[in-house]
């Protein structure tokens, strides 16, 4: 039975559409089957109907016209029970509903087995017989299989409103669905973006004239290099003069090696310009897809928008600059960070990405700028929007196109509300984060990225929480030197000092990894990660330690993290390479002096061995998103459980309050850097815990603000212990969310005010 089952998931796999699948399907498990009769139907969610998709035995012309109401046919009660149906004299069931055109009278047994995905019933598959007996156990089985293997994609082909003609067309007012990319509401005017020259279609061509093909080259990237270098200067009057930091990402490759030799040697091996770049971008982009981590995935965006903007200039190309109306609405099926920028700052009003995620550069940048994103929406209908109202809500991920006017009057009140709140906001710049009985919380900022150094600075953090320095090394296609690496982190501890900066060595591995040095594990996040890779590799460790303090030589506000701590002994291994390090300056005549160190508590067992850990190190940070994940054994970036990942999870609560108390103890602070700190609803629980400093994306820092002086701490400690007796994630995040809403700042957590 195997090998029929994987040619039929195969060529379901390969059918173009649904309905060539429903149509395989049931022609083929008809034959394999040797039945009379098998049907697809599918669930109508708008009629809320069942609907007969395809047939192979009933009359084919009842394929559409065969509609039924929730509770109306077996189909229903096969549905209803969420699990397969097996009967004879199917006629005489009490549910049993005929339909004179389908000519199915003629059968006298019944199987159905429903197609159930995520919990939800989306059709049921039947098969029917002549024969007055029920189906074999071998027929049930393999069809619930098949079932099975269908959902997924009938759940996707319904997400991307493939099922055509199966529901009335879609109301003006109902939103489409995407991702939170930045927040805030925006309303305008669509402007639909098209990506430059296509690069994958350029095909190979032999050259005579090489050398002319180098000029061409050379002189197209520096086109854009002047015109990156353009776009800078322009934009920033808007992140801070001469913020050239995002930009600087992509400077830096049109200069690499990989990039630009490698493109130069295809072209003086024959290629012509352009087939000699599509090589070299293809080359890069299977590098950075093949990627677990989702923020280097996008990368391959990146590198994809230079490719086309250079093989542009080679074709002399002259793009058309549509005209931006005020208020435009970016619309596109991949929206890149270099098409934002063209559009001048005062007009541009918001960001909908039919691809794309939070960690995509643009939704990065759009953070950056205040302006709202929506990503990930894969239903949008690109080719139809362009000149359209539209409306994104980036706190909710949703979009409008053509609203009618009630949702276009409430969305401009949300409006209206959102920039008195960003203006109150804004004012809280320079005040301290103290609560209203006088407790003090440090708010720092997560770095790492280039493009998060500036936002940072101007938004009022304290210091850099986490320095996540992962991504030096990322952008390389080595591993960086110790010269190297001495100037990027004396960057940021220039840009910061004297507030403190807070370093994290190395943690590679898991979802993060390096182009030049891949890992294989069938396990990534409980294999080899963070400090263990970096303990077994003391050659990298020993560079990147001493390289740190070097850059922190005269300013003195460096202090070390360790990624990934399970067991002291890596604390104790690790605080030896530490020490060896600082004792080789010394005597290399350098003036360094040892940093504070601490470590990062995410994985469970660092909590039920803090008191060892506190009398080991100086301080503590919880990476709330690995002590989640490891917590509640749910893959941080795995769709089909993100449901099940929530860190207000009561285990996650009660984790952080042991720890926090086993670090009064020891008088150690206790920080919290993952993105727990930068959720208003956990933030004020972390408040009630005690912990001393939360580091959070610059974008999140002025709302927490805003939260820290708005509560007390003993409302806070009120507010936890009363989610500590909750059960599950989701009574705690109401309660949260009642009481925010209660306390005038429900405006954190969706739009308006
Ligand atoms: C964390 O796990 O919460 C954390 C801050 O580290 P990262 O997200 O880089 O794994
Ligand atoms: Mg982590």
């Amino acid at each position: 039975m195997l090998p029929i089952l994987r040619s039929i998931v195969q060529e379901v796999s390969a059918a173009g559409s649904v309905e060539q699948a429903l149509n395989l399907i049931v022609v083929r498990v008809k034959e394999t089957m040797g039945v009379d009769v098998c049907s697809a139907y599918l669930v109508d969610k708008q009629a809320q109907q069942f609907v007969l998709m395809a047939t192979d035995g009933l009359n084919a012309a009842s394929v559409g016209q065969v509609r039924m109401g929730m509770n109306e046919g077996l189909v229903s009660v096969v549905a209803e029970r969420e699990e397969p149906v097996n009967i004879c004299a199917p006629h005489n069931h009490p549910r049993f509903r005929e339909f004179p055109e389908t000519g199915e009278e003629r059968y006298h047994s019944f199987l159905g087995v429903p197609i159930i995905h995520h919990r939800q019933v989306l059709g049921v598959l039947v098969l029917q017989q002549h024969s007055e007996k029920p189906f074999d156990e071998d027929v049930v089985t393999f069809l619930v299989t098949i079932a099975a293997q269908l959902a997924g994609a009938i759940a996707h082909a319904d997400a991307s409103g493939e099922i055509e003609g199966l529901r009335p067309k879609r109301s003006v007012a109902a939103p489409l669905l995407g991702l939170p990319g930045a927040p805030g509401v925006a309303i305008g005017t669509a402007v639909v973006m098209h990506p430059y020259a296509d690069i994958d279609s350029i095909p190979d061509r032999q050259t005579d004239d090489p050398k002319g093909e180098l000029k061409r080259f050379r002189k197209a990237v520096d086109a854009v290099k002047k015109e990156i270098r353009a776009m800078a200067d322009r934009i920033g009057e808007d992140l801070g003069k001469g913020d050239s930091a995002l930009f600087d990402a992509y400077l830096l490759m049109l200069e690499s090696d990989s990039l630009i030799d490698t493109t130069e040697e295809r072209i003086r091996q024959g290629n012509w310009a352009p087939g000699a770049l599509r090589e070299t971008v293809q080359e890069h982009l299977r590098v950075f897809e093949a990627m677990e981590d989702n923020y280097l995935r996008e990368r391959a965006e990146d590198v994809r928008d230079l490719g086309r903007r250079i093989l542009g200039h080679m074709n002399n190309e002259k793009r058309q600059k549509p005209d931006y109306p005020r208020e435009t609405v970016l619309v596109g099926e991949e929206i890149t960070a270099s098409m934002l920028i063209e559009v001048p700052p005062r007009r541009l009003a918001g960001v909908i990405s039919a691809r794309g995620s939070r960690t995509s550069h643009v939704a990065i940048l759009a953070r950056a700028l205040g302006v709202p994103a929506v990503m990930g929406v894969d239903e949008l209908p690109v080719g139809r929007v362009d000149g359209r109202r539209v409306i994104a809500d980036g706190y909710s991920g949703r979009v409008y196109v053509n609203p009618n006017q009630t949702v276009r009057r409430e969305f401009r009140r949300l409006q209206q509300e959102e920039k008195a709140m960003s203006e109150k906001l804004r004012s809280l710049g320079t005040l301290p984060a103290k609560t209203k009985d006088g407790a003090r919380i440090h708010l720092y900022a997560n770095t790492g990225l280039v493009s998060d150094l500036k936002p940072s600075m101007k938004s009022g953090a304290e210091g850099v929480g986490l320095y996540r320095t992962e991504f030096p090394f990322m952008i390389r296609e080595r591993f960086p030197g110790e010269e190297e690496q001495r100037q990027v982190y004396r960057e940021v501890l220039e840009s910061f000092h004297p507030q403190p900066v807070i370093m994290r060595t190395l943690d590679v591995g898991g979802d993060k990894a390096l182009p030049y040095f891949p890992i294989q594990e069938d396990n990534p996040f409980l294999g080899w990660r963070g400090i263990r890779i970096t303990l077994d590799h003391p050659e990298i460790f020993l560079v990147q330690l001493r390289a740190m303090m070097k850059a922190n030589a005269g300013l003195n506000n460096l202090q070390l993290l360790l990624p990934m701590v399970s067991d002291v002994r890596e604390v104790d291994q690790a605080l030896a390479l530490i020490h060896r390090a600082h004792d080789e300056l010394l005597e290399e005549g350098e003036d360094v002096k040892l940093p504070k160190i601490g470590v990062m508590i995410e994985v469970p067992s660092a909590i039920y061995q803090a008191d060892e850990l506190a009398r080991r190190v100086d301080f503590f940070s919880v990476g709330s998103n690995d002590l989640t994940q490891y917590l509640l054994a749910v893959d941080r970036n795995n769709p089909r459980v993100a449901e099940l990942y929530d860190s207000l999870h009561p285990a996650v609560l009660r984790a952080l309050k042991q720890l926090v108390e086993a670090a009064r103890q020891h008088k150690r602070p206790v920080s919290v850097c993952g993105e727990m700190a930068g959720d208003p609803a956990a933030a004020l629980l972390l408040l009630g815990m005690g912990i001393s400093s939360l580091s959070m994306s610059a974008s999140s820092l002025l709302g927490i603000k805003w939260l820290v002086r708005s509560f007390s701490r003993r409302r806070a400690k009120a507010a936890l212990e009363r989610a500590l007796k909750m059960e599950n994630a989701g009574e705690v995040r109401n309660h949260l969310n009642l009481l925010l809403e209660k306390s005038g700042l429900g405006g954190l957590v969706r739009a308006g005010k």
